[in-house]
């Protein structure tokens, strides 16, 4: 089957899953999505290059949806309740927010190690529409 990213260049699948994100070469602001400026106000060179994410993050919030979320989130018919999880990568000081896979919310704890995997998120005529979702990472979820 076909598969498309949901966002072209923000994330790999081979050898492993991981984020690409964008890293400023004057004061390595990294940022994700990829920014094509440095998004540091105090920076003045605006020289970005793509740069892969770390795989494993820290979970720092997460909240289970239970109505869809508008268009363009291509929501499931009936609607399955989603949890969503925001991933702290400390290395690069930013937090990403994705679906969560693998595993149920009742298993999860705030600090806890979370890794990016890449899986579909919906189907249509096209093929398979895949994006990045995080689950705990192996080993018990401590890096
Ligand atoms: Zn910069």
């Amino acid at each position: 089957m076909k598969q498309t990213p949901v966002l072209e260049g923000a994330f790999v699948s081979d050898p492993e899953p991981a984020l690409v994100g964008s890293c400023c070469r004057s004061c390595d602001t990294v940022a994700f999505p990829a920014s094509f400026t440095c998004p540091n106000p105090r920076c003045s060179r605006k020289d970005v290059v793509a740069a892969p994410i770390s795989r494993t993050g820290r979970l720092a919030s997460w909240t289970t949806v239970h109505f869809p979320p508008p268009p363009p989130f291509v929501a499931p018919d009936p609607f399955v309740p989603i949890t969503v999880v925001e991933v702290e990568f400390t290395s690069e000081g930013i937090q990403v927010v994705g679906p969560l896979t693998g595993a149920s919310p009742d298993r999860l704890r705030t600090g806890m190690a979370m890794e990016t995997v890449v899986e579909p998120y919906y189907t249509d005529d096209s093929g398979e529409v895949i994006g990045w979702k995080f689950r705990p990472a192996e080993g018990g979820g401590d890096e």
